[in-house]
């Protein structure tokens, strides 16, 4: 168990896409324990691998703090309907922004044994899918900002 430390835009390593997990190690079971705690510690809702710098297709997300969810290789299979509302990234500290994401997704992913899975989620869980995704393939939600970023003082990011 540990807490990694958090890249932040400008950083190079959340620009570039991600590979894939082949196998599970101690090391890739370590990352995620570091990723879950990491977030925790961040109060986020979700965090990818290239926050903490490693280059890997997993993601931890967990948006009611009760029970985390673990994505590896995720791949969305549907996504629809529409939702339009705030965003915010533990890279992007005390900004937020408005984002238009789709309100259902469904994905596959593989979880920490590598069984294949299923994964549907709804508004805010939808929400945080797509967001950690796009970090996968080394994109920002400040990409999709419609307007500005705003300064927050607290709010919850991921
Ligand atoms: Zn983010």
């Amino acid at each position: 168990m540990a807490i990694r430390n958090i890249r932040e835009m400008g950083d190079e390593v959340l620009t570039k896409k991600c590979k894939e997990i082949k196998e599970m190690t101690p090391r890739t079971r370590e990352l995620i324990e570091d990723m879950l705690d990491t977030m925790y510690e961040a109060n986020g809702v979700g965090l990818a691998a290239p926050q903490v710098g490693v280059l890997k297709r997993v993601v931890v997300i967990d948006v009611t703090g009760e029970s985390p969810y673990i994505l590896i290789n995720p791949v969305i299979l549907e996504k629809s309907g529409e939702q339009t509302g705030q965003e915010g990234c533990l890279s992007v500290p005390g900004k937020s922004g408005q984002v238009t994401r789709p309100n259902y997704v469904k994905v596959q992913a593989q979880d920490v044994d590598m069984k294949t899975f299923e994964l549907e989620g709804t508004e805010l869980l939808a929400r945080a899918i797509c967001h950690e995704l796009d970090h996968l393939d080394g994109h920002l939600y400040v990409e999709k900002v419609e307007g500005d970023l705003h300064d927050v003082t607290q709010n919850q990011q991921d």
